[in-house]
């Protein structure tokens, strides 16, 4: 039997072997979730002219330095109006609505509600600084400015800004194609009745789920039996279209666990399995393929052990592939709301729990149902995984370090459904 490693060497090993994809070009309506390969120099200003903040009156603040001071109004300005020659002189105002273009002369807006009078003359309420309600010309993004830069996530306000520059294509990191297959003569498909013995493939559908919930391309390579011949056939078929590919099940030290023997066939002296001192997800097959260096991990076949397995090593490189920075969950501190203990194994325990903010806004952890690691409720139910390193678990009131996986999960809503919505 071989010697059980940690979670970081195991994922070091992955990480090791997995290369970032080359930047590509694409057009800025696919880029959203993409990681910027470079950085993006604005050409023009944003604003690209001054502007006004508000509904109101261009002027001179030098006209306006005391309360009640009657202008002459000698025009107006509507947003996307050219002012052409118009000018504010001496004693002047230009009636200016929000986002319309600073005629010459102007140098500072009073809002409309704190003047009156408007036809022919405006009464200015009270005084106006210089630069009062300008937008200045670049004071977003300055021309010649790096607006973003590379390893920059993009988010929907990237978008935007990019958008205003006029940029329509950027160069990023592509999403990995992945391509993911199940294992077990055990496993069937769809509806209606199950042949004595047999059991609906889950891990497969679950997979593709969350690779597509995670940002990457999913590819449905189906199920194989187990068949080393076939499997092989079909990872050497995938691996000319995909660069990572995932497997489920056959890879403990069952009878019928395959995936461990074929990975060694194709992938040689660089197929790893591995016992990880974790649980779940303790077996891992893991290598790179000759064909293209594609990465094939051999996850396990209970289904929380797959998923968990998962977002142990595959999501971590699939970030990695894609230019992320930051590749796993994001660790937080909470409370034990209740006790969580555990035997000593010498393995990392990851519950599956329910962390939620507290009115006080601290988090607290509970676990979120049974954590057999077939029973995936439980992990469908958590929006958490609660750390509980080699020893005999946490009291409550005990402080558990937990990974991040939903945040719109945490409860302490800012926002409340409105009454009646809500169905219970
Ligand atoms: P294995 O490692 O292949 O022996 O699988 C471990 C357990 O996971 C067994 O109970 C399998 O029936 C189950 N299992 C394997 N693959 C899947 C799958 N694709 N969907 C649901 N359960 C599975
Ligand atoms: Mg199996």
């Amino acid at each position: 039997m071989r010697a059980p490693v940690g979670v970081a060497e195991a994922r070091g090993h992955v990480l090791s072997s997995c290369r970032r994809l080359a930047a590509v070009e694409v057009p800025l309506e696919r880029a959203l979730g993409l990681v910027l390969a470079t950085a993006v120099r604005s050409h023009d200003d944003l604003p690209p002219f001054a502007n006004s903040a508000m509904d109101g009156y261009a002027l001179r603040a030098q006209d306006v330095r005391s309360a009640n001071v009657k202008l002459r109004v000698v025009g107006s300005l509507m947003a996307g109006d050219d002012p052409g020659t118009m000018s504010v002189g001496p004693g002047e105002a230009v009636r200016i609505m929000t986002g319309a273009m600073l005629p010459d002369g102007a140098d500072a807006v009073c809002m409309v509600e704190h003047t009156h009078g408007g036809e022919g003359s405006v009464v200015v309420e009270r005084a106006v600084a210089v630069g009062t309600n300008v937008r200045r010309a670049g004071e977003d993004v300055a021309a010649g400015d790096r607006a973003f830069g590379p390893g920059e996530v993009l988010s929907a306000p990237h978008i935007g800004v990019l958008t205003s520059l006029g940029v329509t294509s950027v160069l990023v990191y592509p999403r990995p194609t992945v391509g993911v297959v199940s294992t077990g003569d055990e496993l069937v498909n769809g509806p209606g009745p199950l042949p004595v013995g047999k059991i609906r493939d889950s891990n497969r559908a679950g997979l593709l789920a969350q690779l597509r919930a995670d940002g990457f391309s999913a590819v449905d390579l189906g199920a194989v039996a187990d068949d080393p011949d076939r499997l092989a056939e079909t990872l050497r078929e995938a691996a000319s279209r995909c660069d990572v590919l995932l497997t489920s099940g056959g890879v403990s030290v069952g009878d019928r666990d395959i995936v461990r023997v074929v990975l060694e066939k194709l992938g040689g002296s660089r197929a790893r399995w591995f016992q990880v001192a974790v649980k779940p997800g303790k077996p891992f097959a893991f290598c790179t393929l000759a064909q293209g260096g594609v990465a094939v991990f051999g996850l396990p076949g209970n289904p929380v052990s797959a998923l968990v397995s998962y977002e142990l090593f595959a999501r971590p490189a699939l970030r990695q592939m894609s230019g992320h920075r930051r590749l796993g969950r994001p660790q937080l501190s909470a409370t034990a709301d209740v006790e969580m203990r555990r035997v000593r194994d010498g393995r990392l325990h990851l519950v599956r729990a329910v962390v939620s903010a507290g009115d006080d806004g601290m988090l607290r952890a509970r676990p979120s149902g049974p954590q057999g690691s077939h029973q995936m409720r439980a992990l469908a139910a958590a929006n958490a995984l609660a750390l509980l390193p080699d020893g005999d678990g946490v009291a409550a009131g005990d402080a558990v370090k937990v990974w991040l996986l939903d945040v719109d999960g945490l409860g302490a809503e800012a926002v409340d459904a409105a009454p009646g919505v809500v169905n219970a």
